[in-house]
């Protein structure tokens, strides 16, 4: 079976074709540009091929086009025709609470997405213009939304109510969602495989640490808490987001700097986080290198991302009453052995203790606990992609 995972963007759009059972990837790129001139990036992992392609993408449709035509290429291709793709896996960021999981997209489906747009105004738009670019370029395929927050609708109400009046609630659906809940949900599963154990019998905290970061605690399979909240804004610091604030922050700096709401917004969305504290850059490993350097603002954005994902860990087991595993994924918690060591640094007291030269990997999954550690603590490379290949695939067969 081949199944096309596409994950849109306002500009980009990346896409994986894969067997979603053998977990093989035929191919994968990004289209870059959309709407501006337009870039294609494709790449055959079976013989490490990459080419790259200057294509006009005036919209996603000509985008999509870009990709089917790369994957069908007599040069550079690998399958004849459109009809060997059995069915396209769309992630959606924004399910609100229509979603708990994934669903074979049709009008009604459509309709309800549209619904969600204002409560994901930045992402959801962006996804439902793929899933249209798709249903035009492909039209029949079957398709299948996954989405960030279904994994999260698991959440009981004390967790994911905000205390603000509970109308705001009911009325206008504010609440706590979560996001990369796909990754949350491959990582813990990936945890018990890796421990031997049923998923119903673990309490595992997992830490998505990237770009965008969140920590999750999953109680027997279920998110039961989550750091991201009504936006992918609330939580950790990331690396231009600034996670959980004071929100009488806000509206000192309007007055103060007399600034817009949405310009406060630009600033808390895409200046802040690790790259608002250290000046330097959002990308750890720049962030990384000026510390070692000297540079003290650095070692600060590094010293404060390390100390509120420790105390997420702790809030998050709390809220499970205990925690057998905690497993570190994505850009950070896949390769930086500093950051992760820095984090576990104070959990000791809870059993969890890191051995450094089992630390010392990175994009392998690996159990780094030392010996007398109570807790395991794990290194798991996230794959959202699979997660939505696989979906796709039970969906589509009516499963
Ligand atoms: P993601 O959003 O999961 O793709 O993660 C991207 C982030 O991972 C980048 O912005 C980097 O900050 C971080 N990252 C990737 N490789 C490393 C590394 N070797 N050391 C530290 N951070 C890294």
């Amino acid at each position: 079976m081949k199944i096309l995972v596409i994950n849109a963007g306002s500009s980009s759009l990346k896409y994986q074709l894969m067997d979603p059972e053998t977990e093989e990837v035929f191919a994968k790129g990004l289209c870059e540009r959309i709407g501006i001139d337009g870039r294609l990036t494709h790449k055959i992992p079976a013989s490490d091929a990459k080419y790259e392609f200057d294509i006009a993408m005036p919209t996603h449709a000509e985008a999509i086009q870009a990709v089917l035509d790369a994957l069908t290429s007599s040069a550079h291709g690998v399958i004849k025709s459109m009809d060997e793709i059995d069915a396209v896996g769309h992630r959606v960021v924004h399910g609100g609470e229509a979603f708990a999981h994934s669903v074979v997209i049709d009008n009604t489906v459509m309709a309800a997405l549209e619904a969600c747009i204002p409560l994901a105004p930045l992402h959801n738009p962006a996804n439902i213009t793929g899933i249209r670019a798709c249903q035009q370029v492909m039209p029949g395929k079957p398709m299948v939304g996954v989405f960030d927050t279904a994994f999260h609708q698991s959440m009981p109400p004390r967790a994911f109510i905000y205390a603000i009046p509970y109308e705001y609630y009911t009325e206008n659906h504010v609440r706590r969602y979560g996001f990369h809940g796909t990754s949350h949900y491959y990582v813990s599963h990936r945890a018990a495989a890796m421990l031997g154990r049923p998923i119903e019998e673990l309490k595992i905290v997992t830490c998505h640490l990237g770009n965008g970061s969140s920590v999750c605690a999953i109680d027997g399979g279920k998110s039961i808490e989550t750091s991201m909240g009504f936006t992918p804004l609330d939580g950790l610091p990331m690396g231009t987001r600034c996670g959980a604030i004071d929100v009488s922050i806000i509206e000192y700096l309007m007055t103060t700097h007399d600034l817009s709401i949405e310009e406060v917004m630009d600033i808390l969305n895409k200046k802040s986080g690790v790259l608002g504290v250290s000046g330097v850059s959002s990308d750890f490993r720049d962030i990384e290198a000026a510390a070692e350097k000297g540079n003290k603002r650095a070692q600060l954005a590094i010293d404060m991302f390390c100390y509120k994902t420790t105390k997420r860990i702790a809030s998050a087991s709390a809220a499970m009453g205990g925690i057998d595993a905690v497993v570190f994924t994505a850009g950070v918690g896949e390769n930086s052995a500093e950051l992760r060591a820095k984090i576990v640094e104070n959990l000791a007291f809870m059993g969890i203790k890191i051995d450094p030269a089992k630390n010392n990997v990175r994009g392998v999954e690996t159990d780094i606990s030392t010996a007398d550690a109570t807790v395991h603590t794990l290194l798991i490379p996230t794959n959202e992609e699979l997660v939505i290949a696989q979906d796709t695939a039970r969906l589509v067969a009516g499963k």
